[in-house]
């Protein structure tokens, strides 16, 4: 056949083709029209037609199915979600758990915060779906027939309800629409509140905007359904626009990860609390028993099972298996391994072999780190670090069990970056770091890294003023990341802090290289410990724990033993009257002031001679600022590390002062049960010895004329690097006046607190011998006897007003009420004493200050009447 030929068959084939097409079309149209005519026939005579019920096929057929625990239909076109809830999930227990995936310190949502685990069930009404939160706070013995009634007064939350869209009776597979459950708040609030008295110049989020919230990721398992959410928060104008991190203050997106879960199925035994070892606990009561301690709080441990139940030491069926984040600094590897490793050691004594694994996650993982199915060792290094360290887990509320933990560590551990504006911020300079403003938000909230990264910059200094090699400062930064990771650790697996744990060596002991070597230095790596240094260089050794303490040991067997029976489990606990095994937790530490009671529960002390051992930070300190110009101040650059060493040597100063403080009005608690061996009455104040020890070094270190005396030709090179117009705050001059004042209002805080007088008072009936009045006068000429008659120095003139104003504050200020009779009294004493002893005398700023008080208190008198 020829070319032609083939075209010219071609071109009669389409012809043909159209002939033949033609017609038919010509037909439709036809029929088109006379259905027309024929629906106005209809539509006149109408019948009524059953709407087509729509299938889930039907519903679904432009949607991209992810199947898992609840399968999951993603739209192709508009990204609508929909969910299947089949006929036996109804009425069943799942768990809903979240966390921030991504976010901005400013919103306190940031990456790999955790924000808790609920129960929930669905339930079938009438043609909708609810999603309902259970109450997981009470228990009613089944047996007791009180039990038929455990709904009553106890109502549940109903999150969300969804119309059902389709209804498979075949398969008992239910369709709703998902949108409205997980791009609203509707699962877990993610704005924070505004609570009463914020500033309204605040930082804040705008309004949850419904366009913008998209879904970021979406991943199924059989045993759960992820979803990544990224909640967009927009307004048209801001005030307070956050800090650099938030890229556009009018939207600001902050990603959730929400998991549905499916309840556990397994053979979990749950653990019930005991007061004398610190674990996380989900409280439950008991409201079918009828004695006066109705608890029954779960433990939060992880579900270990030995491979064999005989052996006297087995692995684990399941370990606790770590994952390295593919993004931690290769060179720390190694030390961070160690870390996690070192709590094998306490699994062995609960009998357990290789409890804890550590794996890398490779660097082409298909899974990323905010997976729940992994645990992992993440890093970051954020704008505002909002910690040097966390170590969250999420549990089955209704066991205790511990599903899923990371830890978060944070970059700045390694940098010499001071992390806390605060610190550094012109208009607020005379506030040192105060690990409190880190923990006020959140009680569970770890803030060891910031503490830590404190210590270690102390290190640095003290070490650097000593000449010492890199070797030693590696040492030091190697030590500090296993004790920073064995904490963090020890809250993965269940345990809270025990700040009483630095209580156990003597300052002899600690500063024996050979003794502490490869030791805790604590009884516990659970403890925010000051760092181990020792005046004496000669006999410095370990800076931090190294490995777990006895304490971390005895809790880990109380937590993971199997117990046979109720005796092996009491023998254990009746130890708790060990020296080394003390325990006093967040709730117990004196941090704050006046909010506790026993002094050797704080943070930032060492040793079982806290008093001592302050005493020789201090003067560590005092020493070294007579040199710190010279040892910091380096040619070419600015005066920034001399500036950053001032205020770590400060901040230590203050910190110790603290610790010695809190002696004052002390009372010592202990723990154990009636008849326990060993065991001391449940509070015994301090002795009048140690509580004249405090005082006396308070008038020494904190109150005397000459307590801050540091070179003045220091304060001429307190300058900060410039940058840009950082300055435009305010000025930038050292507030050095400020500053000290601020170090001793802390101390005096504490020890004029109305709950410190009231307990002096109380404590006398039951063997304080300081009373308020021996403590009170104490406190009055530690404050005015070594000047008063003579010239009084600028540091003290600010003492002495600021502690003359806390008296009239105490009898006639707003917080008056809050002081017993025998406080005020001797408040009052004092005042007419200190205006007796301010006659005008000295030089004229002398003269002019003495007026001043004198003028005060004649007023203050003039009030009380
Ligand atoms: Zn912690």
């Amino acid at each position: 056949m020829t070319k032609q030929f083939k075209l010219v068959k071609r071109v009669a084939m389409l012809l043909l083709l159209c002939l033949f097409l033609m017609p038919q079309q010509a037909e439709a149209q036809r029929k088109k029209k006379k259905r027309k005519k024929d629906d106005k026939t209809e539509a006149a005579a109408p019948v009524p037609k059953k709407p087509k019920v729509k299938s889930i096929s039907d519903l679904v057929k432009k949607s991209k199915k992810i199947e898992g625990l609840f399968t999951i239909y993603q739209d192709t076109v508009t990204g609508s979600l929909q969910m299947v809830v089949s006929e036996d999930q109804l009425g069943k227990e799942f768990i809903h758990f979240s966390q921030i995936a991504n976010g901005v310190t400013d919103a306190g949502a940031f990456r790999g915060s955790y924000r808790g685990s609920k129960v929930f069930k669905i339930k079938k009404y009438f043609d909708k779906l609810e999603f309902a939160t259970q109450n997981t706070s009470y228990y009613f013995d089944p047996s007791n027939a009180i039990s038929r009634s455990k709904d009553a007064n106890i109502s549940e939350g109903i999150m969300a309800t969804a119309k059902i869209e389709a209804h498979d009776k075949e398969t008992g597979l239910y369709l709703i629409k998902a949108d409205g459950i997980f791009l609203k708040e509707t699962l877990s609030q993610i704005k924070p509140p505004r609570f009463p008295g914020q500033s309204p110049f605040a930082f804040s989020l705008g309004n949850l905007d419904k366009m913008k919230t998209k879904v970021n990721a979406i991943k199924n398992y059989p045993e759960n359904t992820d979803m990544a959410v990224d909640y967009v928060y927009s307004k048209s104008s801001v005030l307070n626009g956050g800090s650099a991190a938030v890229t556009d203050g009018r939207n600001v997106s902050v990603t959730v990860h929400h998991s549905l879960i499916a309840m556990p199925n397994n053979d979990y035994q749950t653990r019930l609390d005991d007061p004398r070892v610190g674990y996380f606990l989900t409280q439950v009561t008991d409201q079918t028993d009828t004695g006066s301690i109705p608890y029954r709080d779960l433990v939060h441990r992880w579900h270990l099972k030995k491979k064999d139940p005989n052996a006297a030491i087995s692995e684990p069926v399941e370990p606790i298996v770590w994952w390295m984040e593919n993004s931690t600094p290769v060179e720390w590897r190694e030390t961070i391994t160690k870390g996690v490793l070192e709590w094998n050691k306490a699994f062995e004594k609960a009998g357990f072999k290789n409890a804890m694994v550590v794996k890398m996650q490779p660097d082409d993982a298909d899974w990323d780190a905010g997976d729940i199915r992994y645990n992992v060792l993440r890093w970051t290094s954020s704008p505002n670090p909002p910690f040097g360290g966390y170590g969250p887990s999420f549990v089955n509320p209704r066991t205790g069990q511990i599903l899923g933990a990371d830890i978060m560590l944070e970059y700045v551990h390694f940098t010499n970056r001071v992390m806390y504006d605060k610190l550094f911020d012109l208009t607020t300079e005379t506030k040192a770091f105060d690990p409190n403003d880190y923990m006020k938000d959140d009680k569970l909230f770890c803030s060891l890294g910031h503490v830590m990264h404190e210590n270690t910059m102390f290190g640095q200094a003290v070490l650097a003023a000593a000449n010492a090699d890199d070797l030693e400062m590696e040492r030091m930064k190697k030590e500090a990341m296993i004790a920073l990771i064995m904490h963090e650790v020890g809250h993965t697996l269940g345990l809270n802090h025990n700040m009483k744990a630095s209580h156990t060596l003597s300052p002899e002991e600690l500063s024996n290289p050979e003794f502490i070597k490869g030791k805790c230095l604590t009884g516990s790596v659970m403890d925010y410990a000051g760092i181990n240094l020792t005046k004496d260089k000669s006999k410095q050794g370990q800076f931090y724990d190294t490995s777990v303490g006895p304490y971390d040991v005895w809790a880990i067997q109380f937590g993971y033993t199997p117990f046979k029976n109720d005796a092996e489990r009491n023998t254990l606990l009746n130890q708790s009257t060990k020296p080394e095994l003390i325990f006093g937790n967040d709730a117990d530490d004196m941090r704050a002031p006046g909010k506790a009671i026993d002094p050797r529960v704080m943070i930032g002390d060492l040793s079982n001679d806290q008093i001592g051992y302050s005493i020789d930070r201090i003067e560590l300190v005092n020493d070294l600022m007579q040199n710190v110009k010279s040892k910091f101040v380096k040619d070419g650059q600015s005066y920034q590390e001399l500036r950053r060493a001032y205020y770590i040597l400060s901040g230590q100063r203050n910190i110790a002062t603290g610790v010695i403080s809190r002696f004052i009005g002390g009372v010592y608690v202990d723990r154990a049960m009636a008849g326990q061996q060993g065991a001391t009455q449940p509070y015994t104040p301090v002795s009048l010895e140690d509580q004249k020890r405090a005082m006396n070094a308070l008038a020494k270190y904190t109150f005397a004329p000459d307590a801050y005396n540091a070179p003045n030709d220091l304060y001429n090179y307190l300058a900060l690097q410039r940058r840009g117009y950082n300055f435009f705050g305010g000025p930038e001059d050292p507030k050095i006046h400020a500053q000290v004042l601020s170090y001793q209002r802390n101390v005096l805080a504490h020890i004029l607190h109305p709950n410190t007088l009231q307990r002096i008072s109380d404590s006398e009936l039951y063997g304080n011998k300081y009373s308020i009045s021996m403590f009170l006068t104490d406190l009055n000429n530690a404050i005015f006897k070594a000047d008063i008659y003579g010239n009084v120095n600028s540091f003290r003139q600010n003492l002495q007003l600021e502690y003359v104003n806390g008296l009239i504050a105490g009898l006639t200020g707003r917080q008056s009420s809050r002081y017993t009779h025998a406080a005020k009294s001797m408040m009052l004493y004092n005042l007419k004493t200190i205006r007796a002893m301010a006659a005008p005398s000295g030089n004229i700023a002398s003269k002019a200050h003495k007026q001043h008080l004198r003028t005060r208190i004649d007023n203050a008198l003039k009030e009380i009447k």
